[in-house]
């Protein structure tokens, strides 16, 4: 068995590993790059492999970074099965469409203003081409076997870190393959912890928080520290949240903080219709998570919708306090764009950042101290207060990573480290060699490995 790294690896994003045995070709997971402009031309370089004979995809969650990609690979010729669990298929339902018309927004965008160097800018792919990339969705529940090609056979297992999420096992040729996707914490609010492992010869693991440990505590009470003195002075937090993820973690939190009047009464916004569509989610695929009917009730009714453009905008007219929560997660696109354009001058005003920001995005920019951010060409100065929480990420840190891969009782031949920033990534293979005694090694961009 041979894995090739073709994305995910060096980065956070891009996720795509090559699995080749004998004749049979998966790819797992099928993400688009995202953040610094060099990895994002990536996205429309052709697919380092033959995409009409590629066998089958297996994706391990619908997250953009994880299954992004598969509409341009389908118009690059791919017509196999993207195999998945029913919870990823219902999200890719509402992010891929979404995330091709965001992509053809902004080029009809840079066309209009003419800042793009490309004439005339051209979508990666359309919401079109994304509704007819979703045909080749094709669920499985967790724990079943599938075959996505005569001779590998597959399984999916919890991972506890958004709605549908797994790790996959692959089996070929009598080895087992083990790919981590994204892992969840133990003590998510929402998730329940990811599924032990059971033995296998090699396992990819992920390292986004490979370097690092996150705050210790309740999150609740960490949120409620960053907000209130903002609400207090009649300030508005602007949220860059993960439609999927962040952003229900956040709406269940603050759901619970008003309930125990540990923050005003102040209204919430759930300024993107893909996060609406996302949350609405988590109640129908309720053996995903720990919250019970109720709880999700609490967490649906936490924020004011607002689904369209004119809905969006007519924020702009009110006064604080107020939170608005608003898609994209490191602010790269979507409607935060245009609250932070709006309101990021104003001291009085708040940004959260909740989750990994990764190198190139506004959101990394805001975190590292820049005096403002380029927003559709223009350069707009951010005074209002910049906020960070580690503790609300939906990723596992180094000590929650190593103690998921303890649960392996026999060591696996090799570990591979990818999705993750170089640093992190190192840092992580150090620990599981120095703690575990396993081999391991970081997977290096366009990477061939065999597994034997
Ligand atoms: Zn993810």
């Amino acid at each position: 068995m041979h894995l090739t790294f073709h994305g995910g690896a060096g980065t956070v994003t891009g996720s795509k590993t090559l699995v080749e045995a004998g004749a049979a070709r998966v790819l797992v997971d099928c993400g688009l790059f995202q953040g610094l402009k060099a990895l994002r031309l990536q996205n429309r370089a052709q697919p380092p492999f033959d995409a009409h004979t590629l066998d089958a995809v297996v994706l391990t969650h619908a997250h953009i970074d994880h299954a992004g990609y598969l509409p341009a690979l389908a118009k690059a010729g791919f017509h196999g099965k993207a195999w998945c669990t029913e919870g990823t298929a219902d999200l890719c339902r509402v992010l891929l469409p979404d995330a091709g018309h965001l992509q053809e927004e902004d080029a009809r965008y840079a066309n209009k203003r003419g800042f793009s160097r490309h004439h005339p800018a051209l979508p990666l792919y359309t919401r079109e081409d994304a509704e007819r990339a979703l045909e080749l969705l094709s669920p499985v529940g967790y724990g079943r076997s599938f075959e996505p090609v005569e001779g590998v056979s597959a399984r999916f297992r919890r991972a506890g870190h958004i709605v549908g999420a797994a790790r996959v096992e692959l089996d070929a040729g009598g080895r087992r393959v083990v790919f981590s996707g994204d892992v969840g914490r133990p003590g998510d609010p929402i998730f329940l912890p990811p599924d032990p492992l059971e033995a296998c010869d090699g396992i990819v693991v992920e390292s986004t928080y490979g370097d690092r440990k996150h705050e210790v505590g309740d999150p609740a009470d960490a949120l409620a520290r960053a907000l209130r003195p903002v609400l207090d002075r009649g300030g508005v937090v602007m949220v860059p949240a993960f439609a999927v993820g962040r952003a229900q973690t956040l709406l269940h939190l603050i759901a619970r903080l008003k309930a125990d009047h540990r923050i005003a009464d102040v209204p919430v916004f759930l300024d993107s219709p893909m996060a609406i569509d996302a949350t609405q989610l988590y109640c129908k695929h309720v053996t995903d998570h720990r919250l019970d009917h109720d709880g999700c009730t609490a967490m649906c009714r936490a924020a004011t919708y607002a689904r369209t453009p004119d809905e969006s905008k007519a924020l702009n007219k009110r006064d604080g306090p107020m939170i608005i929560l608003a898609g994209s997660g490191m602010a790269t696109g979507g409607r935060i764009v245009h609250h932070l354009a709006h309101r990021g001058r104003d001291p009085n005003n708040a940004v959260l950042l909740v989750g990994y920001q990764a190198a190139g995005t506004r959101g990394q920019a805001l975190l590292g101290g820049a005096e403002g951010v380029k927003i559709h060409g223009q350069f707009i100065p951010i005074k209002a207060e910049r906020l960070r929480m580690d503790s609300l990420s939906a990723h596992a840190d180094a000590g929650e990573l190593l103690e998921w891969l303890r649960t392996l009782r026999t060591p696996p031949r090799k570990a591979w480290i990818n999705h993750g920033e170089p640093a992190a990534s190192d840092m992580l293979r150090v620990r599981i060699r120095d703690v575990l005694g396993w081999e391991a090694e970081v997977a290096r961009p366009g990477q061939r490995v065999e597994l034997d």
